[in-house]
This record gives structure tokens, C-alpha cells and sequence, in this order.
């Protein structure tokens, strides 16, 4: 189908684009890769009146090492994530979300920060940002504030964004040596979204203790899920099979899928269980490795 008709804004400054967020209300849209709002115009399922175009808006597009953290501008696309070679080295969870992420030609345009705003339990990047504890930065009429990303996501295809908000930045706590981490998908077919996905960053010390960690859900719920029961049996532990068996069943325990297209609930929660546990050793293996 062919979207409704709309008023196309371009502006060159932030404070610009939030000027005119303030104006129109609901009735306006960012446009940052467009790969999930014109989808969604097309379909009549979003009807905005005015599409406020942030492409034409220098520096928000970076990806800095910066004070322990990593930062990543909104309008980075997911292809220079791919390809950055601090992401390669360091991140390994980021990089294996990316890779999973649709295809090649939707990479090039679809941005980090449009993955987040959408708020789609689907996508892949907000269960890998709740494992890697990322916190968001926004900017508005009042300035900026941070938003941790365990308070971004507070119900379905919905944001902490106020209407007039605009998302920035993504910061992620640098890893420390010993820490690894992985993204394991099952999806219908190539470029898909996942039936059931499992995000882990974990951080060992020199005995093999797991001195953090973070596992996150993808569209197995509402919302995207952190599986606390698993963080926290394995929190100070040196795991062995049987706790990480134990791991799988507690992530399948704190899903809440639903039976639709890629499968039953019940198929879903056995993915969690099995990814869960492939996720976890296969950081684990990764945080020996980089230490
Ligand atoms: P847009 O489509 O431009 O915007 C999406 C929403 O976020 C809109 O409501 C917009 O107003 C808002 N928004 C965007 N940026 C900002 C901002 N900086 N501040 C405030 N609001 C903002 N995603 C996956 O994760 N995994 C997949 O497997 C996957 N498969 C796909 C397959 C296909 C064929 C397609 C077309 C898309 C797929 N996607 C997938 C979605 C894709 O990654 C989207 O592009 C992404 O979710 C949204 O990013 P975008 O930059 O395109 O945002």
C-alpha cells in the first residue's frame, strides 16, 4: 500500500527538530532509517502527519571509546557497527547481534538508535543493550537526561521517550579483561525476525568466578525480558553442566512467549532453555579467550 500523505521536515539542528516535535505533538515522526516506520506507514499502521527527517543532522553519527564506556551516536547505522573494528575486538555480543539483524541492504540504512525507539520486543538490539547494561542518552526542550535501558522498554512498541524527545546516544560500560559475550538467534528463515533469541555478557575473574552478568530476552514477551533468576544463580559462581542446565530452565522460566507464526510458546520457551545455555558457554569461552 502506498503510505498517507504527510508534510516532510528537515532540519539541520537538534534544537530544530525538537522545536518542531514540540509544534506538532503526536501527530509528528523522527525518520532515521526508515526501515521499520515506512513499513509501518505503508501499512496504515502509523499515520503521521509530518515526517521529521534527522539524516540531515551532523554528529549523531559516531561510534568513540570514551571514560570506560563506549558511545554510540542514534544515527549510527547498523553496517558501521559491522564493520568498526572496536566493536570486532571488544564487543563481541554487538557484533553477533548486528550480523543477525535482517540483511545487507536494511543494515546499510537501519540505525542503532531506530532499533531502540521502535520499541519492538522483535528487534535485536534491545535484549543484547539489557545484557550489556547500556544506558541511553535523550535530549529535549529541557535539555538532556539518561535513561537506564532496564526503564526503556515499559510496555509494548513503547518508550521512556516523551513525545518531544529525541534519542541521542547509547552508552555501554567498556568491558573489563576476562569479559566476553554472545547473541544466539533461531529465526524462520535468512534476514527474519527471531522466533526466540539470548543475549549474555558476562565477566569472569582468574579462577573462572563469574564476577557479572547479563542475559537478555528477544520476542519472547511484551517487552524485551532481562532473565534476573539466571543472573542471579550464576552471579559469584564457577559453573558447572548441571548449573548451566539449570541457567536454561530459569530463562525459559522468566519468558512470557506467546503461540503466533515462528512457533508455540511452548517451542519458544525450549529455544530460551537450549540458547540460553549455548550463550553462556560460548561467553564464557569467549571471556577466557580475551583475558
Ligand atoms: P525508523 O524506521 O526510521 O524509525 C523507527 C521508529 O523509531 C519510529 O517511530 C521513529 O520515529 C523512531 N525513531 C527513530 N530514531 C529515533 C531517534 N533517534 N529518536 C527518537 N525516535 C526515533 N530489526 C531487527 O532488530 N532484527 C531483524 O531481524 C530485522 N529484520 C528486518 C527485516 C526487514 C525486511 C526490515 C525492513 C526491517 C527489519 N528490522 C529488523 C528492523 C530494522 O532493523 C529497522 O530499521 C529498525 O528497527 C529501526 O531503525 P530505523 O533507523 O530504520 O528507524
Amino acid at each position: 500500500m502506498i503510505p498517507p500523505s504527510f508534510e516532510y521536515l528537515n532540519p539541520s539542528q537538534i534544537s530544530e527538530a525538537i522545536a518542531m516535535l514540540q509544534k506538532h505533538g503526536e501527530e509528528a515522526k523522527i525518520l532515521a532509517g526508515g526501515h521499520s516506520l515506512i513499513p509501518a506507514m505503508r501499512l496504515r499502521l502509523s499515520e503521521p502527519n509530518y515526517l521529521i527527517d534527522i539524516n540531515g543532522i551532523e554528529g549523531l553519527d559516531y561510534i568513540r571509546e570514551d571514560g570506560g564506556q563506549i558511545r554510540i551516536g542514534a544515527l549510527t547505522r547498523e553496517t558501521e557497527l559491522e564493520e568498526s573494528e572496536v566493536i570486532q575486538e571488544k564487543y563481541p555480543l554487538l557484533l553477533d547481534t548486528v550480523k543477525m539483524i535482517a540483511d545487507p541492504s536494511v543494515r546499510n540504512l537501519a540505525t542503532v538508535g531506530g532499533n531502540l525507539a521502535h520499541g519492538d520486543p522483535g528487534n535485536d538490539h534491545p535484549a543484547t543493550m539489557l545484557a550489556l547494561r547500556a544506558v541511553v542518552e535523550v535530549e529535549g526542550p529541557n535539555g538532556s537526561r539518561e535513561i537506564c535501558i532496564d526503564d526503556f522498554f515499559p510496555d509494548f512498541f513503547t518508550t521512556a521517550l516523551e513525545p518531544d524527545e529525541i534519542l541521542t546516544e547509547i552508552r555501554i560500560p567498556s568491558p573489563p579483561p576476562g569479559s566476553g559475550g554472545a547473541y544466539l538467534k533461531i529465526e524462520r528463515k535468512v534476514g527474519d525476525y527471531a522466533a526466540a533469541a539470548v543475549a549474555c555478557q558476562l565477566n569472569i575473574d582468574s579462577t573462572g568466578t563469574i564476577q557479572d552478568i547479563g542475559i537478555g530476552l528477544t520476542n519472547v514477551g511484551s517487552i524485551p525480558i532481562r532473565a534476573s533468576s539466571t543472573e542471579e544463580l550464576l552471579k559469584g559462581k564457577n559453573p558447572n553442566d548441571n548449573m548451566i542446565e539449570e541457567a536454561g530452565r530459569l530463562s525459559a522460566a522468566d519468558s512470557e512467549p506467546m503461540d503466533d507464526l515462528r512457533g508455540s510458546a511452548e517451542y519458544k520457551r525450549a529455544l530460551v532453555d537450549e540458547l540460553t545455555q549455548r550463550a553462556i558457554k560460548l561467553s564464557l569461552q569467549r571471556a577466557e579467550g580475551s583475558r
